[in-house]
């Protein structure tokens, strides 16, 4: 029997058919669990039993959990102000409750606690005292941080195409139609470049298609390169088809852009024998902006814009072709 229990505070069982000899029986039960019972005299807010498996959780010996201020300041600092408000709280109000928080040990480590508190009444309705069991849940909370993190991952990866590594068709989505509400909103230029490979069934068919991914690999990165603000966001949108997508950029911003974009490309010099208009690997763009609120769809936006990238096409290859689409019946 350990000289912290004051007043044998837990000789009495709850169940009332035990004898008064079943006291020394409960008292090894709660010594032998893996939870760590406890009880906290209400009036003196002083410990008047906790279990001695303390000492080989937290490190801290079992006479120094004194007053609840022990228990308070062997909280970690980010849990401490959260757990003991509403611990508090709800023992003046006389709730059963339950709060998990990092309870530092003795050697400056911490352990995830599940403290479950009972709260036990006088016959006059008065808190008498507090009756607690706290939990080791260290263990599962690390498995709840391995699945959040693997969540974050897999999140990341269904944003994120598998060939190129940059953002796929979702993102590109999700992102455009976040842009267009904004362009609503603030009323900012929306610029969006589509860009499409020149010959590219034709260099398939004559270097292969692992030598194609790479092509597309390379292209993906120098267009990367070109998303230089925060807000923008180069994608591939399938097959050798890509976009940048240019929040808060005017017709002005997007044609340079687009210029880079070509320059980029020329820069990978890859040889293309095949291509009937140069003999490096070239692309042709669509750049298109609007201005104005608009009643359609950021997906009428996005075709009307793969038109532009076709008229380049017909124009020639390797160009852009950019146009203000404001006044498009169909956006
Ligand atoms: P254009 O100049 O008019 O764009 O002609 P194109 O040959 O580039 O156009 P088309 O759409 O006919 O061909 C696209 C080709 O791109 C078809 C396919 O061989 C190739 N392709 C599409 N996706 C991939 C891919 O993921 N990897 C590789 N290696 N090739 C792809
Ligand atoms: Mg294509
Ligand atoms: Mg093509």
């Amino acid at each position: 029997m350990n000289m912290l229990v004051h007043d044998n505070a837990f000789s009495t069982p709850a169940i009332g058919m035990a004898d008064a000899g079943d006291g020394a029986v409960y008292q090894t039960l709660l010594e032998s669990t893996q939870a760590i019972p406890w009880k906290i005299d209400w009036a003196t807010m002083q410990f008047t039993y906790i279990g001695p498996q303390i000492e080989q959780l937290l490190g801290w010996a079992q006479d120094s959990w004194i007053t609840v201020q022990d228990w308070a300041t062997r909280i970690h600092e980010e849990d401490r102000e959260r757990v003991v408000n509403f611990c508090v709280s709800q023992s003046q109000a006389g709730i059963d409750h339950e709060a998990d928080y990092r309870a530092l040990t003795a050697a400056g480590d911490h352990v995830w606690i599940r403290d479950v508190v009972h709260v036990v009444r006088n016959a006059d309705g008065s808190v008498d005292s507090l009756v607690g069991f706290m939990f080791d849940i260290s263990e599962r909370k690390r498995s709840e941080e391995k699945v959040q993190q693997l969540q974050k991952e897999l999140e990341a990866l269904s944003f994120t195409d598998s060939l190129t590594s940059i953002a796929n068709r979702r993102l590109f989505d999700a992102r455009l139609s976040e842009a267009w509400d904004r362009m609503r909103r603030d009323g900012d230029a929306l610029s969006l470049i589509v860009l499409d490979v020149d010959f590219f069934k034709q260099y398939n068919d004559f270097y292969g298609h692992t030598v194609g991914d790479a092509c597309l690999v390379a292209i993906a990165d120098a267009l990367q390169k070109q998303a230089r603000r925060p807000q923008d966001l180069a994608a591939r949108l399938g097959g050798e088809e890509f976009a940048l997508l240019l929040p808060q950029t005017t017709m002005e911003g997007a044609e340079h852009i687009a210029q880079m974009c070509l320059q980029a490309i020329a820069d990978l010099a890859i040889p293309h024998e095949k291509s009937a208009i140069s003999a490096i690997v070239s692309a042709s763009l669509g750049v298109g902006t609007l201005t104005q609120v608009s009643n359609g769809s950021s997906q009428n936006f996005l075709s009307a814009v793969d038109q532009l990238l076709y008229a380049a096409k017909h124009k020639g290859r390797n160009r852009y072709e950019a146009a203000c689409l404001d006044r498009e019946e169909a956006i």
